[in-house]
């Protein structure tokens, strides 16, 4: 029997619209010692925040009170808002505890939020399934699934479990003292019209959920080789990722791997026979010692610049989403759970209409027909290439170290410009330096790698590492034949010799200001906005982002920088989200709750650091 985690809800995020994709950031491998450092300190996992979490915190010293079922009989039919005067923690009949964590204040309203405590003793899972955060990840994510699952046919719950990545999330967190389990989820709490429907919340509450938790939560009801083969799948991923930079690769696709998706709204494998799974190509083939899965060989794309051409339709753009997607780990019968990219990995594209603050793209950008300084440029209505070379530079600038470009959405004239054109039009006429005479420096100079889908284009013969064509799915090493071509002149003269660097910006926190009375405005809204006060900030365009709760994530992280003042107006943007890193190195969820109790998946900085640029109002100090 198949295994399907992703479920029915392996859906793309933003599929089927001109932007977006799926992919999330492992990286949260190897153990790590230390607690958080929370105020007063509760436990991790666990937290009250400022927004709608406090009462948590004393809900926490308190013992829990019992008798909810009788609370919620006897407030049936009663004013919708005293469902609020049940906040705090519920012992349940059976040791579960029940946590009305946020009240709902009349019945449109968004659900309450609620958390299920589950003692580790009550839990019993063994201790080597959470010993690392890596596996407490993994573990959550499957339990979360299941939970999901179990609630599915109840149109007031919502557990979120995700898609195919394996995401750190806060719907379900396991405990690293004690192997307890937490899962948080939404509750639209039952009404007759503005009248408390005591009975069906006594249902949901104090039988649906306990019922559900008790099958889905407790070891004794799992399948235990499924549950081991889930934990084991995404350490050999991280094990797998961690060990490119010492092999001097960028990223590895495992001869087997599934790489096309069932369609372009749904992330799930692509079925049946037409689907040719991947072999590596001879030269490239390495041999990689997993945990679990033993020796694995595939293909290692190797630091430098990497090209990959092809004809259309022959799995080009397949190829370069599947590295997109590896920095994430992915559930066991993905196809790429063998399919990793460093952590430092950033897709960039073309985005017209973006805004940037304060980027020097000169490399890229110069004498500009209004005359402006393009060391230090700024624009509310940038072009495709001049977005592009300024995502190029934040990329860099957050600590990117391999740098993923596909021509099908990439801006021609940033990429290319060939010898026909440069004798036409002359290089003082002509702004844009394309990426083709850089790409060379700023791997040589810069440390960055470059793997390019480019099929229509030979320029980038002549400055690539490595060339892989792909053949009816098929890749084969084609870099001597390259080179034998690349050798004949073209007439083309390279117009740059080297990528200069970026330059540091410090993000202005005055500018970055989302409350109003104490309230923050930061919301997610749909798949891919995220409302900053009076902005939009438009992520479509960010490609890595894997699914809609990371763009909650997202939002979470940009509010902690703001609350901690990591964002001081002196530290520099890639300061500030090393200090982010530290903070939620020991467990992510843990500090992004505390700012609020609701759905998110962690981002990595690369997501965060994209989401700040692309505020309207931001404003950088350099
Ligand atoms: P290109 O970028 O070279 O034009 P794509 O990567 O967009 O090609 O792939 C073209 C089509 O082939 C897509 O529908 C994709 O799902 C499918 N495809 C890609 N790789 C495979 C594969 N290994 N087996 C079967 N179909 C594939
Ligand atoms: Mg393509």
């Amino acid at each position: 029997m198949r295994e399907e985690f992703g479920g029915a809800e392996g859906r793309r995020r933003g599929g089927g619209r001109p932007y977006g994709r799926g992919g999330y950031g492992g990286g949260h491998g190897g153990p790590r010692g230390g607690r958080p450092r929370g105020r007063g300190g509760p436990p991790r996992e666990h937290a009250g925040g400022a927004d709608g979490a406090a009462g948590y915190a004393q809900g926490r010293a308190r013992a829990p009170r019992t008798g909810l079922a009788a609370e919620l009989r006897g407030l049936e039919g009663a004013q919708y808002g005293r469902y609020k005067g049940l906040t705090g923690r519920w012992e349940l009949p059976g040791g579960l505890v029940l946590e009305l964590v946020r009240g709902q204040s009349d019945p449109y309203a968004p659900p309450a939020r609620v958390a299920v405590h589950v003692p580790g003793a009550q839990a019993g899972l063994p201790a080597e399934l959470w010993a690392t955060p890596t596996r407490r990840r993994a573990l959550a994510s499957y339990l979360a699934r299941g939970a999901a699952r179990a609630v599915r046919g109840e149109k007031a719950l919502r557990v979120d479990a995700g898609g195919q990545e394996v995401l750190e999330r806060s719907s379900c967190t396991v405990s690293a003292d004690d192997g307890s389990v937490v899962l948080r989820l939404g509750v639209a709490l039952p009404g007759h019209g503005r009248r408390i429907d005591g009975r069906e919340a006594e249902r949901l509450l104090c039988q649906v959920l306990p019922r559900a938790a008790e099958r889905t939560l407790v070891y004794a009801a799992l399948d235990a080789d499924q549950v081991r083969r889930f934990v084991e799948t995404v350490e050999d991923s991280v094990a797998l990722r961690d060990a490119l930079a010492g092999l001097g690769l960028v990223g590895f696709v495992a001869d087997g791997a599934v790489l096309p998706r069932r369609s372009g709204v749904d992330d799930r494998p692509a079925a049946g026979g037409g689907v040719v799974p991947f072999a590596a190509p001879e030269e490239l083939r390495v041999t990689v010692e997993l945990p679990h899965a033993g020796a694995v060989t595939g293909m290692g794309v190797p630091e430098g610049v990497n090209l990959v051409v092809g004809g259309g339709f022959h799995g080009k753009s397949t190829l370069l989403r599947a590295l997109e997607t590896g920095i994430w780990d992915h559930v066991p019968g993905d196809g790429r759970e063998l399919v990793v990219s460093r952590n430092e990995t950033v897709k960039l594209r073309a985005e017209d209409g973006r805004r940037v603050e304060r980027v020097d793209v000169h490399a890229f950008v110069d004498h500009l027909p209004d005359g402006s300084d393009t060391s230090d440029f700024s624009t509310e209505n940038a072009s495709g290439s001049t977005s592009q070379a300024a995502s190029l530079c934040e990329a860099v600038e957050a600590g990117a170290r391999v740098l993923l470009i596909d021509e099908d959405t990439a801006a021609t004239n940033l990429m290319i410009r060939d010898a026909r054109m440069q004798a036409l039009v002359a290089k003082d006429r002509e702004p844009l330096t394309p990426l083709v005479d850089t790409i060379r420096s700023l791997h040589r100079d810069h440390g960055v790698s470059t793997v390019l889908v480019m099929g229509g284009s030979g320029d980038y013969l002549e400055v690539a590492d490595r060339v892989v064509m792909m053949d009816a799915y098929r890749p084969s090493d084609v870099t001597a034949r390259a080179r034998e071509i690349a050798a004949v002149p073209t007439g083309r003269h390279a117009e740059a010799g080297a990528f200069p660097g970026v330059v540091a910006r410090v993000p202005d926190p005055a500018s970055l200001d989302a409350e109003v009375r104490g309230r923050s405005r930061i919301r997610a809204r749909g798949e891919d906005v995220l409302s900053f006060g009076d902005h939009e900030v438009d992520l479509r365009a960010v490609e890595q982002i894997a699914d809609p709760r990371q763009v909650t994530g997202v939002g979470l992280a940009l509010e902690l920088m703001v609350r901690r003042s990591m964002l001081d107006g002196r530290r520099t943007l890639s300061e500030a989200l090393d200090l982010l890193e530290e903070m939620l190195a020991d467990g992510p969820t843990w500090p992004l709750l505390t700012v609020r109790d609701e759905d998110f998946a962690v981002p990595r900085r690369f997501e965060t650091a994209a989401a700040l640029n692309r505020i309207r109002g931001l404003r950088m100090l350099r």
